[in-house]
């Protein structure tokens, strides 16, 4: 079933772009575009014109996810399959495309109500793309900006529409204990990439728990990590592995509430031979909560 290549960006409805501008290029590395014709605050992380978009606004949750196809064809058939499930979409206007800089779109909402683009044809900048503070850059190319875990209403229908509309796969599933609960975490992926959406019902009252962004080199996240002790970002969860992408990371508060998460050394998965499993634990090692952000 063709599907979606990767995420390819997202938006952010965000209270204090001051803070974010901030944080996003002081703390993560990030690099601010130019600003979109919508007024948007671009953030770059690689050659792409942005991987996540700013707006001002009170939420402080995200605005919209943007999967981005390889072309203009697997975008029409991925359109087909929703017409004969049921889900209505439509097709994105004039200026929705011209600020996002893509070539077509089209635009649905899933099961709770998150905004979600289909793309072709991404914004790509004119001149290339460089960290002041992240020394290896990113790991993005054809595996997508990072991935998020959506706090969702119902993991379940959230998992069948991911997979059976939208035809994502299945990485794997966490059960266990997190934090004095019960947690059922669902991970997808579209790439390689061990997962570029997940989901949980965490009870929150934001649909984004995290954003992930992954660093080329350990040393970046190591470093990222002390230094936003330096700055004052909270930290959420120590360093720590997680048994199922393998990633070694961190967790932070944004300066909109929700978390970020920093790591590197992801495991890539191959379809020829993934088997799903379900894991008894967040981590391997680490991870550990901060009591006091
Ligand atoms: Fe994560």
């Amino acid at each position: 079933m063709s599907t979606a290549a990767q995420l390819g960006y997202l938006g952010l409805e965000v209270s204090d772009l001051g803070a974010w501008r901030g944080f996003a290029t002081e703390l993560l590395g990030l690099a601010v575009g130019e600003p979109r014709s919508d007024g948007a605050l671009p953030l770059r992380m690689d050659e792409r014109a942005f991987r996540i978009l700013l707006h001002e606004g009170p939420r402080d949750d995200v605005a919209f996810l943007g999967w981005e196809f390889a072309d203009g064809a697997s975008l029409e058939a991925a359109t087909k399959r929703l017409s004969s499930a049921g889900v209505l979409f439509q097709h994105g206007s004039a200026a929705e495309i011209a600020a996002r800089g893509v070539r077509t779109m089209i635009v649905l909402e899933d099961p709770d109500g998150v905004r979600t683009e289909f793309y072709h044809g991404p914004a790509v900048a004119p001149n290339p793309f460089r960290s002041n503070r992240i020394a290896a850059g990113f790991r993005t190319g054809a595996m997508g900006m990072g991935h998020v875990l959506l706090d969702v209403r119902d993991c379940d229908a959230t998992e069948r529409f991911y997979l059976d509309v939208l035809g994502f796969r299945l990485s794997d599933y966490i059960d266990t204990e997190f934090m004095g609960g019960p947690l059922h975490a669902v991970f997808l992926h579209v790439n390689p990439r061990h997962h570029s959406l997940a989901c949980a019902s965490l009870g929150g009252t934001k649909r984004l728990h995290h954003l992930m962004l992954e660093a080329n080199a350990i040393d970046d996240v190591g470093a990222t990590f002390y230094r936003a002790q330096d700055l004052g970002v909270p930290i959420a969860l120590t360093l720590g592995r997680h048994p199922n992408d393998r990633m070694i990371s961190f967790y932070g508060v944004t300066p909109a509430g929700f978390l970020f998460e920093l790591g590197a050394e992801g495991r890539e998965i191959d379809d020829r031979n993934w088997q799903v499993r379900t894991y008894d634990a967040v981590s391997e090692w680490g991870h550990r909560p901060v009591a006091s952000a």
